[in-house]
């Protein structure tokens, strides 16, 4: 395997099982990421977007086929050490892992760094007013959530994902919630991000965003296709 595969998925099937009901939610996705990449995944609702992050996510499990993270087979290793991949590897812009209502937002972004023992706190600290000033947010940093727009909660959402030097960025409709202005600036930001190196796995319902990403997959009824570009 190269170097440069972040991401790499064979031949992955999930199957949901409710008493006597089977569902293929996934069947047989592959798919390669490399270093740097920015790719977007679209598909209609119900198609398996979620369920294909949950398990690049560490979040969930495959029923069969490969996920390697880095080379590391996630699909089969034990609960803590997917959690340990999960927390040192991933950062995730996901409508589900909201900020915490009662911790400001510097305490939101730095969250995620109590799961990674080895980081020094002077250079946490640094690198945390780096990026709240990389993401327009110094002057925020002693507010609460409640008291944030919607794109500024989202560029701290987006700040808390940067904060551990993810190999990989996972977003799930980070502009759903927006005006299209607003929509528009995270977007901006997300192509500042990229320039930056960072790999990012988007899912977007919005045709205008996904085109900022180099390449775009389609997922239809639990199958991925590429967009020709
Ligand atoms: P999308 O994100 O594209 O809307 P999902 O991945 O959420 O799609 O869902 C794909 C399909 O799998 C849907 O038909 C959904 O009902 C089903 N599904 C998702 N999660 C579960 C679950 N935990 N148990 C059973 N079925 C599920």
């Amino acid at each position: 395997m190269s170097n440069s595969h972040i991401l790499e998925l064979e031949n992955v099937m999930k199957i949901y099982k409710t008493g006597d009901i089977v569902f293929e939610a996934l069947r047989g996705v592959s798919l390669v990421v490399e270093s740097g990449q920015w790719v977007a995944i679209q598909g209609p609702s119900g198609s398996g977007k979620s369920t294909l992050l949950n398990l690049i996510g560490c979040l969930d499990r495959p029923t069969s086929g490969r996920i390697l993270i880095e080379g590391v087979d996630v699909s089969k290793i034990n609960d803590n050490k997917l959690a340990e991949i999960r927390g040192g590897k991933i950062g995730f812009i996901f409508q589900m892992y909201n900020l915490i209502p009662s911790l400001t937002v510097v305490e939101n972004i730095l969250l995620p760094t109590s799961f990674i023992k080895k980081l020094r706190k002077t250079d946490v600290k640094q690198r945390t007013e780096e990026i709240m000033k990389r993401l327009g947010i110094s002057h925020l940093k002693d507010r609460f959530p409640s008291k944030l727009s919607g794109g500024e909660t989202q560029r701290v959402t987006i700040a808390r994902a940067l904060i551990n030097e993810p190999s990989l960025i996972l977003a799930d409709e980070p502009t759903g919630n927006l005006d299209t202005s607003t929509g528009s600036e995270i977007a901006k930001l997300f192509k500042d991000i990229h320039e930056q190196g960072e790999t990012i796995i988007l899912v977007t319902h919005d045709n205008e965003f996904a085109r900022k990403a180099e390449k775009i997959y389609v997922l239809r009824d639990g199958e991925l296709k590429t967009q020709g570009r």
